[in-house]
């Protein structure tokens, strides 16, 4: 049975059919706050970036605003839009944790 006979039928896996039944959206924080538990964040070198929205188009938890501000809160540390960054204005640094003591 061909592709169009089965859509015609209504048979067939919808990505054999070429119809998209969703689409997966990222919202601010798909994982929740992650600031406690990041191991790398990332810093942005302002001299270097142009805006080109790269970043912002990859970061898998919609923290980068059209800005190219980085919210830490819910950046988890994948280190996916310093990979991305085609001018490296994004480095990946060690988080310095504090250990909750006085001072
Ligand atoms: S991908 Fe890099 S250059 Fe582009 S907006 Fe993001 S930080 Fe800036
Ligand atoms: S490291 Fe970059 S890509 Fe990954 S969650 Fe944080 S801001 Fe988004």
């Amino acid at each position: 049975m061909t592709r169009r006979e089965k859509k015609a039928k209504g048979e067939g896996r919808p990505e054999e059919l070429g119809v998209i039944t969703t689409l997966s959206v990222p919202v601010v924080g798909s994982v929740g706050k992650t600031g406690s538990w990041r191991v790398f964040m990332p810093v942005k070198d302002e001299s270097r970036c142009n805006k080109c929205l790269i970043c912002w188009i990859y970061c898998p938890e919609a923290c980068i605003s059209k800005d190219i501000e980085i919210d830490l809160d819910y950046c988890k540390g994948c280190g996916i839009c310093a990979v991305e960054c085609p001018r490296r204005a994004i480095t990946m640094v060690k988080e310095e944790k504090s250990t909750g003591g006085a001072g």
